[in-house]
């Protein structure tokens, strides 16, 4: 029988590793879809019956596995449906195994166990108690029924002993693999968005422009892109602080995002920022820098919570064409700084 068991175990650990796996962006949670909450049901019950076919069949027509593990985990994790779901699947083939008394017992056993894991997983917060509550309600609930109509005496104890003590360490290692698991997706999305993201402001961060570079040349057509950078912000800095300057970024951030409507706002560093603009011509793309220019120009920037405001101008470089956008613009950034500040110059050629 520790044979079946042990084989039971690496079958519900490994499985539980295919599926976060699988699904490693979005787990499925109390608050997931119905769709979603019906295949993780069908999943569970599948497993379930997996663990049944390699079960250990005792000659009272008892059949002893650890399909109670999957049940309990999407009772905690995922809610009734799946639970249920897993649990009519089961109690399904359970029947097709063998009907008699030990089935219908399982069937039974089964229904009152899951109405059980549900009102457990309801009332307690820690899933560590919580899969301890519901081993333990299932196994003395499993022993009290096998001792009265199945096994005695020594019998009894050679089967009882061992799968207590193996469903436990089953049931808590499943637990701790999908809290790590759940830990580790939660991990690698946040990371995989941050990787993209300038934290200050919420834009795209270098990394991003420049894939957004990429994809945009990739593609046919004209293209613009304005560099923007505040004009003496070191001095904004010195005056009022750190703090506030990162403020006036956040604030800045936003009124670019507003203003570049489908162009590709990024916060490439520092007090420097940058909007790709696909299919727009340098009339086109300079006309939109200088309504931003005129608007940042007009807009006050709120500093120390809102009680107090500045004036704030940039000064915006413009390319178009295909070829050197960056080093174009920059140029022409230098250009707008050089002739005094606060105005948009561009790019002289433009590079197909
Ligand atoms: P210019 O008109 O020539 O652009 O003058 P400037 O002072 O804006 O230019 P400079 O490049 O000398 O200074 C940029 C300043 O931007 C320096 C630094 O204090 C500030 N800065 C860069 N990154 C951040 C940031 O993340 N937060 C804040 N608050 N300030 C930053
Ligand atoms: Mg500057
Ligand atoms: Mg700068």
């Amino acid at each position: 029988m520790i044979r079946e068991l042990f084989i039971n175990v690496t079958i519900l650990i490994s499985s539980l590793f295919f599926y976060f796996q699988i699904l490693k962006k979005d787990g499925t949670t109390r608050r997931s879809s119905i769709r979603r909450k019906l295949l993780l049901g069908t999943l569970t019950g599948l497993l379930g019956l997996i663990l049944m076919e390699f079960g250990f069949l005792l000659d009272q027509g008892l059949l002893v596995d650890f399909r109670h593990i999957p049940v309990m985990l999407a009772a905690t994790y995922a809610g009734w449906l799946p639970a249920v779901i897993a649990a009519v699947l089961i109690a399904g083939y359970r029947l097709t195994i063998g009907a008699g008394m030990a089935a219908y017992t399982a069937v039974l056993m089964l229904a009152v166990t899951t109405a059980g894991y549900l009102l457990i997983a309801r009332k307690t917060r820690c899933v560590y108690r919580t899969i301890l509550y519901m081993l333990l309600f299932h196994n003395v609930l499993s022993s009290i029924v096998t001792y009265t109509f199945f096994l005695e005496g020594e019998a009894f104890l050679r089967v009882i002993v061992p799968y207590w003590l193996l469903s436990f360490g089953t049931g808590i290692a499943a637990v701790y693999l999908t809290e790590y698991m759940r830990k580790i997706n939660a991990l690698f999305t946040e990371y995989e968005k941050n990787a993209f993201i300038d934290p200050l402001t919420g834009l795209n961060n270098v990394r991003r422009f420049d894939a957004a570079m990429n994809e945009v040349l990739s593609k046919k057509g004209t293209m613009s892109l304005c560099i923007i950078d505040i004009d003496h912000f070191k001095q904004v800095n010195d005056t009022y602080g750190h703090p506030e300057g990162d403020a006036i970024l956040k604030q800045l951030g936003q009124l670019l995002k507003e203003h570049a409507m489908s162009g590709t706002v990024s916060r490439n560093g520092g007090e420097e920022f940058t909007i790709i603009l696909p299919d727009y011509t340098k009339a086109s793309a300079v006309q939109l820098a200088e309504g931003l220019r005129a608007r940042i120009e007009q807009t006050p920037f709120y500093i120390f919570g809102g009680k107090e405001t500045i004036e704030l101008t940039v000064s915006i470089g413009v390319a178009a064409g295909r070829n050197n956008l960056y080093r174009e613009a920059d140029q022409a950034l230098y250009q707008a700084k050089q002739n005094g500040r606060n105005r948009v110059c561009a790019a002289q050629t433009v590079n197909e």
